[in-house]
């Protein structure tokens, strides 16, 4: 019965019936007996309301939980083999440890003798042998959780949901807690399914990782593949430090993105629009005349290890992990060998390009105004009456940290041949026909690619305005580092 499925999870949606709130949606996954398996995602993806269906404490809206073949979905908690460790350790503060840990033993009426015995065996798994009788006081936040993890293994469950089980320890703890927890799952064999919204965390202690955002699973693999072979931009950019750039293909494995035109391994047909992730450790910093693209450092921060730098290009900016440190505002030269860049195709045709907000705190792009307003965009923040726009806490934003991604669809935006009608001006380097009208891509001055629908056939290599209308354009801000 070696690696067949503990738990099959079917179809399996949540929808709150207070909010109506979907949290989980068409959930399905199976875990193979004995595996590590981490749920990942942003704080509100589903990711407790899943393991609290398969703990017994949630039932699903629809479809169906099987545990070893069976249907549990309607079992309640303590009829399932299932332990869960919580965030907060909820042990009895009047209880000594071991009255804490032999609390379910006693309820089903377990002999003392096996008690002992259990308890003990537990406490040396966590490394807390001799500990029975000392007061849950006298411990830190990291033997707390320990005994959390006790209590919760002394049933013999086979499977253990941990949720968040490390969230309130400090990061060395943290850390500490991680390798323990694997050589626990190691020696024990028996299934973890984790929860956590660290990335870092998840790559180092699962076989599993199921990436979820909105109730819905959008990867599941092996820690490489999901760093990898992320499978669209959401994975990309929650695993690791990515640089995301959308492009075109424009030939038999060329890719041309973030103002270069680049060698790469995937065989995608020309004309494609993607999405091109290319990690900071993959690119290579060279003399000005020997990269691929160049550009003006703008941050170097030192990591211990390695730098971490940002490289502004054009309109685009790099992010590079490097052990050697160029100076901020030195030319570079950019290299990217053909196996450091993944491409994936592009699930919309979205445009997506930073403003500028200039020293007035006014958006603009390519040095025009854009009448949309920056403090509606910062929660909390107002104008000044000399202009400056402060946050909710009083400071004036910090220009050159606050960055603003502006998005517009491909039908939004129209071509003119009066070029300087345009916000921002290109010519014409794609263009695929696309049965109800041509998508166009421009290759803007400011070296970056639009898509353009457009009914009329116009020719490679037209210079072109873009009319953007601001109304139609989407704003957010993009987190500052
Ligand atoms: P995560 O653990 O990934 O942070 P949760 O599973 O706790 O996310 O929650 C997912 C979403 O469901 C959240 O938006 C949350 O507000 C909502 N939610 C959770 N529990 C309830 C509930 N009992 N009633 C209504 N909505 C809920
Ligand atoms: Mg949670």
């Amino acid at each position: 019965m070696e690696n067949t499925n503990i738990i099959e999870l079917k179809h399996v949606t949540k929808q709150f019936q207070d909010n109506g709130f979907i949290a989980v949606n068409d959930f399905n996954l199976e875990v193979k007996r004995g595996e590590f398996v981490t749920f990942l995602g942003p704080s509100g993806c589903g990711k407790t309301t899943t393991l609290r269906m398969i703990a017994g404490f949630d039932i699903p809206t629809s479809g169906e939980i099987l545990l070893n073949g069976k249907d549990i979905s309607k079992l309640p908690p303590y009829e399932r083999p299932i332990n869960t460790v919580f965030q907060r350790y909820a042990l009895f503060p009047h209880m000594d440890i071991y009255q804490n840990i032999a609390f379910g033993l006693k309820q089903k009426k377990t002999p003392k003798d096996q008690i002992d015995r259990k308890v003990k065996k537990v406490l040396s798994l966590v490394d807390l042998e001799g500990f029975e009788e000392r007061s849950v006081a006298t411990l830190s936040g990291g033997q707390q959780q320990r005994i959390a993890i006790a209590r919760a293994l002394v049933n013999e469950p086979e499977i253990l949901l941990l949720d968040e089980p490390l969230g309130a320890l400090d990061l060395k703890m943290r850390q500490e807690m991680q390798i323990e927890l694997k050589d626990m799952h190691d020696k024990l064999g028996i299934t973890f399914i984790y929860v956590t919204h660290d990335q870092e965390e998840a790559l180092t202690m699962s076989d599993k990782i199921v990436v979820m955002s909105e109730g819905h699973i959008q990867q599941i693999g092996t820690p490489e593949d999901i760093y990898n072979e992320p499978k669209n931009a959401f994975v990309a950019d929650f695993i690791g430090e990515s640089n995301i750039f959308s492009g075109i293909m424009t030939g038999k494995m060329k890719a041309r993105f973030c103002g270069g035109e680049f060698d790469c391994v995937d065989d995608v047909p020309e004309g494609t629009h993607i999405t091109a992730v290319v990690r900071p450790e993959d690119v290579e910093i060279t003399k000005p005349e020997d990269g691929m693209i160049t550009g003006t450092v703008t941050s170097v921060i030192f990591k211990g290890i390695h730098y971490e730098i940002a490289v502004q290009s054009g309109k685009n900016e790099m992010e590079i992990r490097s052990v050697r440190a160029p100076k901020v505002g030195e030319k570079v030269g950019m290299r990217i060998e053909p196996d450091g860049i993944h491409i994936m195709i592009a699930e919309d045709h979205t445009n997506r390009f930073l403003v500028d907000i200039n020293e007035d705190y006014r958006l603009a792009y390519n040095g025009q105004l854009l009448d949309a307003s920056l403090t509606k965009l910062i929660k909390g923040s107002r104008r000044e009456a000399d202009g400056r726009v402060v946050d909710a806490a009083g400071d004036v934003i910090d220009i050159a940290r606050t960055k603003i991604e502006a998005s517009i669809q491909p039908e939004d935006i129209k071509m003119t041949d009066n070029a300087e009608e345009g916000l921002v001006q290109g010519n014409i380097s794609n263009l695929i026909y696309q049965g109800s009208h041509y998508l166009y891509v421009i290759h803007t001055d400011l070296e970056q690619d639009f898509a353009v629908y457009d009914e009329y056939l116009w020719n490679m290599g037209d210079r072109v305005g873009l009319i953007m209308p601001v109304e139609k354009m989407k704003f957010s801000m993009k987190k500052a580092k």
